[in-house]
């Protein structure tokens, strides 16, 4: 079989990868090693931690904020089985929607692990029967994998990656995480919310680090209040599973060593790109030291016929980061000049309430010696945020201080997840603080907070405060 277009991987860059280049006139291949497609995102990553952060918000509402709202229940559990049940139904769904979206494209769909005989030859193992098909040209997204510690492999029991922390058979007595990113945050809310004691072991500082540091703190606070320990500045020594318990051993930053005892151990520390099995070198092709793809600016990589995308590259590992360079590589082939603004992919934490971000960080304006604006505006202070009771958290917008242009937008707070679009949508126009805040929004909304913060970043001139 010969094609203009195969993909490798199913994932977010790689399905949409494959719709673009079909929508464009080209005859295209995915190949999925495993028998679903959707990659992480819709398998074991975006979707179904979604999934289980709602139901489990839900809880934890009914459970500590029913009764303000005049809302009785008697008798309320978790059924832990039914939770992850709904998780499984919903992935199902948006994973046979990718298998629909293939068959409406005309893209045809090997199943089995993609290894290249050559540049232009992939064999396809694993699935059925061994085949060999041939492209003029591929786009690798490969994806990545959960990261481990050269002392703590996965049992994938009681020391999980984020992947067995999606299917758990029991509500964990007491979850050790280890690193506070956002997947460790997010599922350490869901089991938090579910009534587990939370441990939160980190090398750094702060929380999330790489967010804006009064995110950060705001988060951090938050999550103290749903019961989190966290342990900062402690570097993990060892992992043990002891039976049914695992002991983590850490070094604080004085030295002193400490010991946690729980009966989960969450490894939440990054992930890597994943390149196993894909025989680059037969394609002319290498890793570099983080085991990435190397791709110039247009997301080609040395060899002239092969393009790169999503985690297996460089850049944010995010799956709306890979859905644009899926499009962006398909419209390059096809001749098209198409752009992706890196500083404008946004950055979301799914706790509750969530965290979202575009532009700059405080830290990085501070540290390019660029002269801006500040400008906050606090959820407590919202007429629709009080009738919800989803008060905590705050909106800061931070503007150059000269022209008044938006660099950075970073939201915790109800909905900041939706909410942050607006602020995409502000800055790839480079709209002023003040262009926002002359911007009707609707009463009463979440919105407004921004609107505020864009007042309070032009001339210090919120309203409602
Ligand atoms: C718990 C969790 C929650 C997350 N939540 C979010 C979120 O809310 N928002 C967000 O933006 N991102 C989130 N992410 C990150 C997101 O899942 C990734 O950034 C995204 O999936 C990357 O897409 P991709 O297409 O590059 O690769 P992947 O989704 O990893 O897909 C790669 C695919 O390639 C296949 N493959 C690999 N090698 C081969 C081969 N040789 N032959 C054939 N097939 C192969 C794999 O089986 C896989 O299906 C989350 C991740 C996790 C783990």
């Amino acid at each position: 079989m010969k094609y203009d277009v195969v993909v490798i991987g199913s994932g977010p860059g790689g399905y949409v990868a494959a719709i673009r280049c079909a929508q464009l006139g080209l005859k295209t291949a995915i190949v999925e090693k495993y028998p679903v497609l959707g990659g992480t995102c819709l398998n074991v990553g975006c979707i179904p931690s979604k999934a289980l952060l709602d139901s489990s918000e839900h809880f934890h509402n009914a459970q500590n904020h029913f009764k303000e709202h005049g809302i009785n229940l008697s008798k309320l559990s978790v059924d832990i089985k039914q939770m992850i049940e709904r998780k499984r139904g919903v992935v199902k769904q948006t994973v046979d929607g990718v298998q629909y979206l293939m068959k409406k494209n005309k893209i045809d769909v090997h199943t089995g692990l993609g290894s290249f005989k050559d540049k232009h030859t992939l064999v396809i193992k694993g699935g059925k029967e061994e085949k060999t098909i041939e492209s003029d040209k591929f786009i690798i997204a490969t994806g990545s994998k959960p990261s481990d510690l050269p002392f703590a492999k996965p049992d994938k029991e009681r020391i999980i990656t984020s992947t067995e922390a999606l299917e758990l058979v029991e509500v964990p007595k007491h979850l050790i995480i280890i690193g506070a990113g956002y997947i460790g945050m997010e599922l350490g809310s869901v089991y938090g919310r579910l009534g587990s004691k939370v441990t939160v072991v980190e090398f750094m500082d702060r929380i999330t680090p790489g967010m804006d540091k009064t995110m950060s703190k705001e988060l951090q606070k938050v999550l103290k209040k749903l019961g989190f320990d966290f342990n900062l500045k402690h570097k993990v020594t060892g992992v043990e599973r002891k039976g049914d318990e695992v002991v983590v051993t850490a070094e604080d930053d004085k030295g002193e060593k400490k010991e946690f005892k729980g009966n989960y151990c969450l490894l939440s520390i990054g992930r890597k790109p994943y390149t196993e099995g894909l025989n680059l070198e037969a394609a002319g092709l290498s890793t570099d030291e983080r085991g990435k793809i190397e791709v110039d600016d247009n997301l080609k990589t040395k060899v002239d016929n092969i393009y790169a995308i999503g985690d297996v590259v460089r850049g944010a590992m995010l799956a709306h980061k890979a859905e644009e360079e899926g499009i962006f590589v398909a419209e390059t082939m096809a001749g098209q000049k198409p752009h992706i603004n890196y500083k404008l992919i946004p950055g979301v934490i799914y706790t509750w309430p969530e965290v979202a971000s575009v532009g700059y960080t405080e830290e990085e304006l501070k540290e390019d010696g660029r002269k801006y604006k500040s400008g906050s505006f606090p959820f407590k202070a919202s007429g629709r945020a009080r009738a919800s009771m989803d008060t905590d958290g705050l909106v800061k917008v931070l503007a150059d201080k000269e022209t008044d242009e938006i660099l950075g937008v970073h939201i915790i707070g109800p909905r900041a997840a939706d909410m942050i679009a607006e602020a995409v949508v502000a800055m790839e126009f480079r709209a002023s603080a003040e262009d926002v805040a002359r911007m009707s929004h609707a009463h009463p909304t979440f919105t407004e907070s921004i609107k505020e913060a864009c007042l309070a970043a032009t001339e210090n001139r919120a309203l409602h405060i």
